[in-house]
């Protein structure tokens, strides 16, 4: 994944030419800023990357989902169903916004399962949010068929999936909405930053306003701008779109050269019958960003995890024990340990999760282990990382 591995002279120069005409801001000032226009030339650029006709850039990932669920008319008391494994920025970005996360199974996609999704719609169901965790993507024909059913808004957290695809469309633009990251550790990185993306010209205006506290950005005068609605700050800097122009236009290196140490480590594992590579729907394509694989049991995963940290293979995680990312450790949002009040509906929602069942996704999560597929590995130590991790596994299958 990380794209500030290959940080380099492209970004530095692309900033140095943000400092060098001094307007910082992505909006206005355009008698000073002598045709510089960093956000904008991002937008356009991602508009082509995910062939999608609107991509409003935003501060963060976490801005991103929250604007995204706002622009759709999803607020307080409106229930959105999400994914047991994920980030923490999920629940937040719900949260933030009054709406009640509702957490479901996820199955060997590693994401939503569609029965468990079925199953949790209520009338207060507005959204359905997939979290492309990983790399890889949901089943999103099922949960499409789902959302048109019951009329749901169907969102799309794609932050750490960009490059993969589904039926040949990107991920991130399949559902209403898409969201992505471009924090430090994604693959392609703004220093922070994220894009709301969709083709729906609505929810593109409703971000666009929304994430510059309701602004109608019509005409050059901000300060002769209207407010058709209310809205916060959640604005990329010049600086941080200028960072990401640079890494937009070498993502298709970063992809190229994720897949093929994925492929190495892949075609190395697939050597043990005992490995159970996650499930990818049909027509789905992996970003490659992690490799991902259940092994028989929760015991054997926890051993192999052992294993690999004792010889040296790092950025491999088993989630069951994980507290970013993973139900199980979620003690602050089961507890619901807030700083200010949560409404009531909230509080016993989030109240239900000590006790509701997630013995599914328990399942999957305590097998499973996650390897991150770096960018900076030689070609030599990709291969010596899949051969020893091989070792690993075998022995621990002994
Ligand atoms: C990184 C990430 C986010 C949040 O992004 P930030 O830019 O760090 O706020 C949201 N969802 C997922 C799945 C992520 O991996």
């Amino acid at each position: 994944m990380p794209g500030f591995e290959l940080f380099g002279d492209a970004e530095r120069e692309s900033v140095k030419d943000v400092l060098d005409n001094g307007v910082l801001m992505r909006y206005g000032f355009d008698g000073m800023r002598n045709g510089h226009w960093k956000a904008k030339e991002l937008e356009a650029q991602l508009c082509k990357t995910f062939n999608t006709k609107h991509v409003q850039l935003v501060s963060s990932g976490t801005a991103a989902v929250s604007v995204a669920l706002a622009a759709a008319g999803i607020g307080t008391g409106d229930e959105v169903i999400m994914p047991t494994f994920t980030f923490v920025a999920s629940f937040e970005a719900i949260m933030m916004l009054g709406a009640i996360p509702i957490l479901v199974d996820i199955d060997s996609t590693l994401t939503l399962d569609p029965k468990a999704v079925n199953a949790a719609i209520t009338p207060k169901t507005k959204a359905v949010m997939a979290v492309q965790m990983c790399g890889s993507m949901a089943n999103m024909d099922a949960l499409k068929s789902i959302c048109n059913a019951h009329n749901l808004v169907f969102v799309e957290d794609a932050c750490q999936a960009i490059g993969g695809s589904y039926k040949g469309q990107p991920l991130g633009s399949i559902a209403d909405v898409g969201c992505f990251s471009f924090d430090f550790v994604k693959t392609m990185t703004c220093g922070e930053g994220g894009a709301v993306i969709t083709n729906n010209k609505e929810f593109y205006t409703n971000a666009d306003y929304y994430s510059d506290h309701g602004h109608d950005h019509i005409g050059n005068d901000r300060g002769a701008e209207s407010h058709p609605f209310l809205g916060y700050n959640f604005r990329i800097s010049e600086l941080h779109a200028a960072v990401g122009l640079a890494q937009a236009k070498r993502l298709p290196e970063f992809l190229a050269i994720q897949r093929k140490n994925f492929d190495i480590i892949r075609n190395e594992l697939a050597k043990i019958p005992e490995v159970e590579f996650r499930t990818v729907p049909d027509g789905g394509v992996e970003s490659c960003a992690f490799l991902n694989f259940f092994l028989p049991t929760a015991e054997i995963s926890q051993n192999v995890s052992k294993a690999f940290k004792e010889n040296g293979i790092d950025v491999c995680w088993n989630y069951y024990e994980n507290n970013w990312h993973y139900v199980r450790k979620w003690h602050h949002l089961k507890e619901a340990k807030s700083l200010y009040p949560l409404s009531s509906e909230i509080k016993s929602a989030l109240d239900t999760l000590k006790t509701k069942d997630f013995s599914q996704s328990d399942y999957f999560i305590s097998r499973n282990i996650s390897c991150l597929i770096k960018l900076s590995w030689t070609e030599d130590e990709v291969k010596a990382r899949a051969f020893k991790m091989r070792a690993c596994i075998e022995e621990a299958l002994k």
